[in-house]
């Protein structure tokens, strides 16, 4: 079966996340826009616009398309912030704050994952995209700091080292818990000097893995 992507496209935006409420025009342009099936593997391009996580290698999966719209309109990224990213994984999500207009500051620990993301980036011309290797929960010292950070990937707590290269006024987006199972999406605001956290519901990720997680 060959899949029409503009098709999947456009169905994946209207039931999946304009129906779920979301509504920020700038998330669902570039969701309408990128080739999503152009990060996963070629086997699973049928999959790319299903309701659901997809494997992308190394035990590690692209977010599901609704989760990727609700971290970013949680984030209210703003064209020319400073955006980093800890959890590149496929570039996909990197991709949609860079059509969002901000300057993406990307951090994943798996080379070849970061390799391929980073060749993709290069492809579909993100020069606003720039992507390291590394332990993202170290985060990246010398570009602190960043008006938001987004981490896709749950951790046990929320690594004080990214809440200190937050900007002031800044956001941090982290999926938070104990486990796999029971993880919660934190959003951090820092105001004025002083920090806030707001739960914004059960999320599953994959694990944070590195010094300031598991
Ligand atoms: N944002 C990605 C989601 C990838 S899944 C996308 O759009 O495809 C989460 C990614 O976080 C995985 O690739 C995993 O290797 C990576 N990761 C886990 N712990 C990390 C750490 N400490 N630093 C950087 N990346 C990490």
């Amino acid at each position: 079966m060959r899949v029409d992507p503009r098709r999947s496209r456009e169905r994946m935006v209207r039931d999946q996340i304009q129906g779920r409420g979301i509504h920020d025009s700038a998330v669902l342009a570039a969701m309408l826009k990128i080739p999503r099936h152009e990060y996963v593997d070629e086997a699973l391009h049928a999959q790319a616009y299903a309701d659901n996580p997809v494997p992308i290698g190394h035990g590690q999966t692209i977010s599901q398309p609704y989760i990727v719209a609700l971290m970013s309109q949680a984030l209210e990224v703003l064209p020319g912030m400073r955006v980093l990213e800890i959890g590149t994984g496929s570039g996909y999500q990197a991709a949609v704050l860079a059509e969002m207009g901000a300057k993406i500051y990307t951090v994943e620990r798996i080379r070849e994952l970061h390799l391929q993301a980073c060749k993709r980036m290069q492809h579909f011309k993100y020069h606003n995209v720039y992507c390291k290797l590394d332990d993202g929960t170290l985060g990246w010292p010398e570009q602190a700091p960043f008006d938001r950070i987004i981490v896709t990937a749950g951790g046990p707590i929320v690594p004080e080292t990214l809440v200190d290269q937050l900007g002031d006024p800044g956001m941090l987006l982290i999926p938070v818990g104990p486990s796999r199972q029971a993880q919660e999406l934190i959003l951090v605001r820092k105001e004025d000097g002083r920090i806030k956290q707001e739960n914004k519901g059960a999320v599953v990720f994959v694990d944070l893995v590195g010094r300031h997680g598991y």
